[in-house]
């Protein structure tokens, strides 16, 4: 009997999978795939800490069932593939990244010529991308109208379990490590600490959150020293688990889960708005920062990329994303205001920053996080709002334990200084064996001065367009 292919891309799970019990209801083998392509993500192409992930989530799907690995071109591989096999259909979950939707028409087109069958799924977001729609007909442009809309249009699906014995038919592929997607140089070990991707991983860190945190979420949330969030975002973005799957988990089961269900939303939302913008990666959404006078100084931008302006809540945030491969959502928000507004360096700088060092770099949800707290993005927070990273430091985490975790240097400073070292008298500096600018740097910028410079940017800039 002929085969078909069930081509896994961000969805490496077994349960839940739309296109592989789609495969398998077929009734004829099975031969799953996955193709690393480089070629037509363009500079979208994976960074450093997703290759990372993706090879631990490969191996711990292969250990599961034989995944033929391919590399290349996929809508070369993948055409090459059926033609080898005499495979008559395909199936594979909807990707909504600009350039997997213009190469998967390509491919779909390709594969009809040869009467080779395509089959697309929605195993990625809770809603397609162009369902949610308002009353004129066009896509939202704000938040909250979108998730209620998203909630009166309710019908999300509930998870369906794996297929069971499937029959998986071989070919021939490359091994995991001719993907080449580890590094040469082992930077990876906390995060190997950290994480276990794969679907078993997933479904770990989903129980615990259930259990444990999605109660206390709304609490706990903007905390970055407590461990209130689920951290489950890589294991979505590569599909480990889908949306569906933690939806069911929560949703009328879990005491006060709303407010967690709404930030699965805002996931929604960012690739709505990236569907319906797809230049939003890389262009403001708001014109009227087109010509915005950002800065360019490599200098000030590695400062911040290793952790070292001299601003403790900052330099905890980007050295907590570069041990781990994640940071915390209220400090993702600090470190992303400070570049744009008291560095006055470009969004895309931090965007590009956060796509090579996040295990979960994700194109919807990191371009919408970056235009949103540049104050350009669809329902983004006011340019003109700049946080001061001292104050959500105080507020956020009054102890100052989430600091001393990841800069071990100031660990003896009291919590009146640790938020700001430079306020504390050389006496209580040398008595906690800090000195500013030898053991940590002093602050690269002072923040009334950038704040006033930032806000002149804006209304020259505002008042140019
Ligand atoms: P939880 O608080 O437990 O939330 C649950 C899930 O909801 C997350 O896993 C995520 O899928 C989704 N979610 C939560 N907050 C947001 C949000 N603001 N926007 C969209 N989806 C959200 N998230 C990514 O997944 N990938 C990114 O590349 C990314 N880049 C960001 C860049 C910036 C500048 C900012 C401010 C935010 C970014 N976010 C990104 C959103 C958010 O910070 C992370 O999703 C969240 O911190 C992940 O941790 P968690 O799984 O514990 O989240």
């Amino acid at each position: 009997m002929k085969p078909v292919i069930a081509w896994f891309r961000s969805d490496l799970r077994l349960a839940d999978n739309p296109m592989l019990a789609a495969a398998h209801d077929s009734g004829k083998p099975v031969i799953a795939v996955y193709i690393l392509d480089d070629v037509n993500p363009g500079i979208w192409k994976q960074g450093g800490a997703t290759r990372w992930w993706l090879h631990q989530s490969l191996a711990a799907l292969l250990q599961k069932i034989p995944l033929v690995l391919l590399k290349g071109d996929a809508s070369k591989e993948l055409l090459k593939l059926a033609e080898k096999t005499g495979a008559e259909e395909v199936f594979w979950n909807r990707c909504y990244e600009p350039w997997a939707i213009e190469r998967d028409t390509k491919i779909k087109e390709a594969l009809k010529k040869k009467n080779i069958e395509a089959h697309s799924f929605n195993g990625f977001l809770l809603f397609e991308p162009w369902e949610i729609k308002n009353k004129t007909g066009s896509s939202y442009k704000v938040f909250t109208p979108y998730s209620r809309a998203c909630h009166e249009r309710g019908g999300i699906r509930p998870p369906a379990g794996a297929a069971k014995k499937i029959n998986f038919a071989k070919a021939d592929g490359l091994s995991l490590n001719d993907l080449g997607l580890m590094p040469d140089i082992k930077w990876y070990g906390g995060m190997a600490e950290f994480w276990q991707p794969g679907e078993e991983g997933a479904h770990k860190r989903l129980k615990r959150f259930a259990a444990d945190g999605a109660s206390k979420y709304k609490a706990q949330r903007d905390f970055p020293a407590v461990d209130g969030v689920s951290r489950l975002s890589p294991h979505l973005h590569f599909g480990e688990l889908s949306p569906h799957q933690v939806w069911d988990a929560l949703s009328g089961k879990v005491e006060r889960a709303h407010d967690y269900l709404r930030q699965l939303l805002w996931r929604e939302f960012s690739w709505h708005l990236l569907y319906h913008a797809p230049d939003f990666p890389e262009k403001p959404w708001n014109k009227q920062f087109t010509k915005f006078p950002w800065k360019k100084d490599k200098k000030l931008l590695r400062l911040w990329q290793k952790g070292n302006t001299g601003y403790p809540i900052v330099d905890a945030g980007m050295r907590q994303l570069w041990q781990t491969g994640w940071m915390h959502n209220r400090v993702r928000m600090i470190v992303g205001s400070f570049l744009v507004k008291n560095l006055l360096l470009n969004w895309r700088d931090g965007e590009d920053w956060f796509w090579d060092t996040l295990v979960d770099a994700d194109l919807g949800n990191n371009a919408a996080g970056w235009q949103w707290i540049a104050g350009c993005g669809a329902d983004a927070a006011p340019y003109f709002r700049i946080f001061n990273p001292v104050l959500q430091s105080r507020k956020f985490d009054p102890a100052g334990e989430y600091i001393k975790k990841y800069i071990p240097e100031l660990k003896n400073l009291s919590s009146d200084y640790i938020h700001a070292p430079w306020e504390a008298s050389p006496l209580e500096l040398s008595a906690a064996g800090v000195t500013l600018g030898k053991t940590y740097p002093a602050p690269v910028v002072d923040l009334s001065e950038s704040r006033d410079r930032a806000l002149k940017a804006y209304s020259v800039s505002k008042s140019a367009a």
